[in-house]
């Protein structure tokens, strides 16, 4: 089965063909400037050139017919038709309290999309842009897979804020975690590759790029997470100010006479490492900083680091222990001083890191523990594109017998 996957932004959308046979990437891209003036689409088939083209697309419809003509193009597309397509998988970001797996898109699945536009303004009427855009031009199933779902399993305790319970009971607030598919995929990827039960396994997944989050993964299942309600809690991010004291928020917003707008933009996007350097929000630039000598870039990576083990320690307090630690995402699959720095205070924990497997550079699953280690440290790429492909294909193969 040929699966198209679609992530669609407000003014994005990626997309990326897999044959399932063999859950090969036929052919990826992206249209960017949706509904501006030039839009730029890229597009690259596997083992081909890529092409960009500048055009007029002014919404998600058009996107994905232009996607569909590139996929099928004579000199760059991939398949001969778009009838070779059976099914399309969407990324939600926000499922809320409706989704503890993925779905076959409906009227009620729609419905429930939509109840949750409140939760995630941003990013949930874009995905219900791209689902609608693939209905119209395309009469195949259409799964959404949820970045909050893997996340349904974390018990009352980790996911409620003690603030008055009317506010969940009215509003829906408590916490519900992002980057499940994520933290999914690794979890299962690391059982495989350590060729252990993942039921009996405590995991800690740590997530971290320009998001970041960590997941307490205990028999397979998400027991509490550094992401909350939104994607601001938790980790110091690329721009995002992580875990702070909420009193702040009232406190900035009357001496600097800022609005609702203004502080949410504050913490979201002009926060965390690009704050604190004051020259990036890119893990890169603040490496290369603080190598330099650059004393703000070295205060804003130590306390990236300096957050990171903290939420290690209380997750692996929350499990009474922890087997396996893995890093992901372009900070954890990339940066061997990040690792490095995490690592060497743990040894409380009985981590022991290999200094050389830690060098190594590989888009595969490795160890970079050492055999002595009494927790095993991994570093697995990430893949969420792969796993709304299996479970589309999944999905709708069930539909089918
Ligand atoms: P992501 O959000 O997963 O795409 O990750 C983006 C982050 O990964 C950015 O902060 C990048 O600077 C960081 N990153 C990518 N490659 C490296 C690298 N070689 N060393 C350190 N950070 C990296």
């Amino acid at each position: 089965m040929k699966v198209l996957v679609i992530n669609a932004g407000s003014s994005s959308l990626k997309y990326q063909l897999y044959d399932m046979t063999d859950e090969s990437v036929l052919a990826k891209g992206l249209v960017e400037r949706i509904g501006m003036d030039s839009s730029i689409v890229t597009h690259k088939p596997t083992g081909g050139t890529e092409v960009t083209e500048v055009s007029e697309i002014l919404e998600h419809t058009t996107a994905i017919r232009k996607v569909l003509s590139l996929l099928t193009d004579p000199e760059h597309g991939v398949i001969g038709s778009v009838d070779e397509i059976e099914a399309v998988g969407h990324r939600v970001v926000h499922g809320g309290e409706y989704f503890g797996e993925s779905a076959l898109v409906d009227g009620d699945v729609k419905t429930k999309i939509r109840l949750l536009f409140d939760l995630a303004p941003l990013h949930n009427p874009a995905s219900m842009m791209g689902i609608k855009a693939a209905e119209s031009n395309m009469n195949v199933p259409q799964v959404v897979v949820f970045d909050t779902a893997f996340h349904q399993s974390m018990p009352e305790h980790a996911y409620l804020y003690a603030i008055p319970r009317v506010l969940y009971s009215k509003h829906k607030v408590r916490r519900y975690g992002a980057h499940g598919t994520s933290h999914e995929f690794v979890s299962k990827t690391a059982a495989e590759f350590l060729n252990r039960p993942i039921e009996d396994l405590k995991i800690i997944s740590c997530h971290v790029g320009n998001g970041a989050s960590v997941t307490a993964v205990k028999g397979g299942r998400s027991i509490d997470t550094s992401m909350g309600m939104t994607p601001l809690e938790g980790l110091m991010m690329g721009t995002r100010s992580g875990d702070l004291d909420p009193a702040i928020v009232p406190y900035v917003m009357n001496k600097e006479e800022l609005t609702v707008n203004e502080v949410n933009s504050m913490l979201n996007k002009h926060s965390g490492l690009l704050a604190i350097s004051g020259i990036s929000s890119d893990m890169r630039e603040i490496t290369d900083g603080m190598q330099k000598g650059d004393a703000n870039s070295k205060l804003a990576f130590d306390m990236y680091e300096y957050r990171l083990r903290k939420y290690i320690g209380s997750y692996a307090a929350v499990m009474n222990g922890v087997d396996v630690i893995t890093f992901t995402a372009g900070v954890g699959e990339n940066s061997v001083v990040l690792r490095k720095k995490v690592c060497e205070n743990l040894t409380y924990l009985g981590v022991e890191l290999d200094d050389e497997l830690n060098e190594i550079r590989s888009g595969e699953p490795r160890r970079i523990s050492t055999a002595n280690s009494k927790v095993e440290v991994l570093v697995i790429p990430t893949n969420e594109e792969l796993v709304i492909a299996r479970d589309t294909n999944r999905i709708v193969q069930g539909l089918m017998s």
